[in-house]
């Protein structure tokens, strides 16, 4: 009875990691970006890059998304802003650190008011580097991520195909 239960388990944790794997809804909070990295972002969700096409859904609150997309340098202002919203997320949770300045700081990075990137203060999952990064370069760190973390049994089958 324990063994067909633990199938049970197994196969909807399968199916859990699957769908979210594939259907990754993703949040977008600026650290302290000049809007440079924004705007690409909010250009990748168009119709003509059409993140979309991978399941890839914009999301409003923390406790909804799977995936924290972060842009700019961490000011000390939205430091505690961003650990909050970091701890409001489920798990398993994945973090994409967009452009220079969410990577090490950038041009901000000896400013008084600034902490440095973005894993000064969260674990990051993904860097794209850029200033600002292109839609294209944002899809494909993304697009990298989540197939860096489907399990390798998929992976291989993927490459086969
Ligand atoms: S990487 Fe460039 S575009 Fe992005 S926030 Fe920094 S200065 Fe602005």
């Amino acid at each position: 009875m324990d063994g067909s239960r633990n199938h049970v388990i197994r196969t909807l944790e399968t199916v859990k990691r699957w769908g979210r794997l594939n259907s990754p809804w993703a949040l977008h909070f600026n650290t302290g970006s000049c809007n440079g990295c924004d705007i690409e972002i909010l250009a990748t969700l168009t119709p003509r890059y059409d993140v979309e096409r991978f399941g890839i859904k914009l999301q409003g609150s923390p406790r909804h998304a799977d995936v924290l997309l972060c842009t700019g340098p961490v000011t000390r202002q939205a430091h505690d802003r961003l650990l909050r919203i970091y701890a409001q997320m489920h798990e398993p949770k994945y973090v994409v650190a967009i452009g220079s300045c969410a990577l090490s700081g950038g041009v901000f990075a000896d400013c008084y008011n600034t902490l440095g990137g973005i894993d000064q203060v969260i674990p990051v999952d993904a860097y794209i580097p850029g200033c600002p990064p292109r839609p294209e370069a944002i899809i494909d760190g993304i697009v990298k991520l989540l197939s860096s973390l489907q399990p390798v049994e998929l992976q291989m089958e993927k490459e086969t195909v």
